[in-house]
């Protein structure tokens, strides 16, 4: 991982050093051990913060330089509102505004992980360890030159003082490989397309094999005698060639049905031969999102040992214009057998998840599967970018993902199937065309996707809002979010984990 920041817990009792950070609530009230490390200095502290405008609102922040009496050269106050009313998210959250208060400068920082109510719980303060790694990430890999304002990625040893270090620490080490998922995916999104390309991408997520995840790369003479036409039609036009990698993890009982995650990986997407305009191309190295988003997973679900059998599908392509690129008309053959005419080239995230969903579908068996693919701008149109579209054949598993989304912060809104839909990408030449009309793209492109996951229960999330350029939040900076890696692996591990 990129960054050089550092997090352990210490006992209430060791010393405060550095930049000091404690919390009260929305009545200006400390708790006893804050009091206790403000020592002589906490009549000054309480009169200062009650002279402010700060009011203890939950993620608000009140610095005090050198405050008189204190050993610490900077008090950050940091306000949680009602504690009592905090759920997992709010601390995460309140993680995040420490990180977002601390500096390049703040080498040492001390964290009273206490609330006026008592001392935090050990998955508490693994909550705001967390909130602080994910807002610390920073993506400057290619600044050659930082400005002061520039600050650069947080260098700074955070200790995080509980009741009980041992307890902390425990309840960190599956969180923190959750976070290192997220930043795992969120560097895949953010590097730049002439250095992530679809041969790079595969590399790179074999390198999960470290893990004890079972990686396998199909090349294009493999995906041709699969006869993977969808996917290679859309890899055709582009001098990188295609790539699909399937990632396993065996954590559960042998035997046992795996559960499945598909990503879009469009390294790049000009568009194709209908070709995008040039205003925010270069966004479009993000197309690969959705598969970033499942490697990210895969790392998570590994590193923290999940007792359970997953499936990651990864399909990896350049939507290019060249010579050789498909064009509209062009009618290719599916794995499935089916065929579908090329509308537009557009459209080809589509094309690539109709392969590998199938494949999976048919080589895996899985319990379910869930797809993540940056698809359709009309999914921003339907629900802007604080929400993902979510579509499923399968009421339990939709209702499952709202769950964990509400629990998680990483939200998604169902949005409908039907008949009346499906009809509109039938073809008058082929058993279906690429796109349907305008209207109700993002969920004509849903369509699409289910005539390839058989009897599958399976749910597509349209992650084209969420997975980059969403509006920066309490615990994300980044241009590429991470979206989804905490979704999935609280789905996992709320839902489909073998209890110890
Ligand atoms: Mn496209
Ligand atoms: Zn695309």
């Amino acid at each position: 991982m990129p960054d050089a920041l550092k997090v352990g817990f210490v006992p209430f009792s060791a010393a405060a050093r550095g930049t000091l950070v404690v919390f009260c609530d929305d009545a200006l009230k400390f708790g006893s051990a804050t009091s206790k490390a403000l020592g002589v200095a906490a009549a000054t502290v309480k009169r200062a913060v009650a002279a402010s405008q700060f009011k203890g609102k939950s993620g608000s922040a009140l610095d005090l330089l050198a405050p008189e009496g204190l050993k610490v050269g900077r008090l950050i106050v940091i306000g949680a509102g009602k504690p009592a009313a905090l759920k997992d998210y709010d601390v995460l959250k309140l993680g995040g505004a420490i990180a977002g208060k601390i500096g390049a400068s703040d080498t040492t920082v001390t964290v009273i992980a206490e609330l006026p109510g008592g001392a935090m719980t050990p998955d508490q303060a693994a909550a705001i360890a967390s909130g602080i790694r994910l807002r610390a990430y920073k993506f400057d890999r290619y600044k050659t030159k930082k400005k002061d304002d520039d600050a650069s990625s947080l260098n700074a040893n955070v200790s995080i003082a509980v009741a009980d270090a041992a307890a902390a620490k425990k309840a960190f080490a599956p969180d923190n490989a959750v976070v290192d998922g997220v930043i795992m995916a969120r560097e895949l999104v953010n590097e730049p397309p002439n250095v992530l390309y679809p041969e790079e991408f595969a590399k790179r997520a074999a390198q999960l094999k470290k893990l004890g995840v079972e990686v396998q790369i199909l090349d294009v003479a493999a995906m041709t005698r699969l006869k993977m036409g969808a996917l290679l039609g859309v890899s055709q036009g582009s001098a990188h060639p295609g790539r699909t990698v399937i990632m396993r993890w065996n954590g559960g009982k042998k035997g046992e049905q795996p559960v499945a995650f598909v990503g879009k990986g469009v390294c790049f997407d000009t568009g194709g031969i209908s070709i995008k305009p040039s205003a925010s191309m270069e966004d479009m190295k993000g197309d690969m999102g959705g598969a970033a988003c499942v490697v990210g997973l895969m790392h998570a679900l590994a590193a923290r040992k999940a007792k359970v059998n997953v499936v990651g599908a990864i399909g990896l392509v350049e939507n290019m214009p060249d010579g050789n690129a498909q064009r509209p008309g062009d009618i290719v053959t599916s794995m499935s057998g089916q065929t579908i005419e090329i509308i537009n080239t557009d459209a080809e995230g589509r094309l690539v998840l109709a392969d590998v969903l199938w494949y999976v579908a048919q080589k895996h068996k899985p319990k379910f599967m869930v797809d993540l693919a940056t698809l359709t701008g009309a999914i921003m149109v339907a629900l802007g970018t604080d929400h993902a579209g979510l579509f499923s054949n399968n009421d339990e598993l939709a209702q499952r993902l709202t769950e964990v989304g509400l629990s998680t912060g990483e939200k998604v809104w169902r949005m409908p199937l039907g008949p009346e839909y499906d009809k509109q990408i039938d073809s008058q030449f082929a058993d279906m065309k690429n796109t349907g009309s305008r209207n109700g793209g993002s969920i004509t492109a849903a369509q699409f996707l289910q005539r390839f996951v058989d009897n599958t229960p399976w749910a597509h999330l349209d992650i084209a809002g969420t997975a980059m350029g969403a509006p920066k939040s309490d615990i994300n900076h980044s241009w590429g979010s991470g979206y989804g890696v905490r979704l999935l692996n609280a789905l996992v591990s709320e839902y489909y984990e073998a209890r110890k």
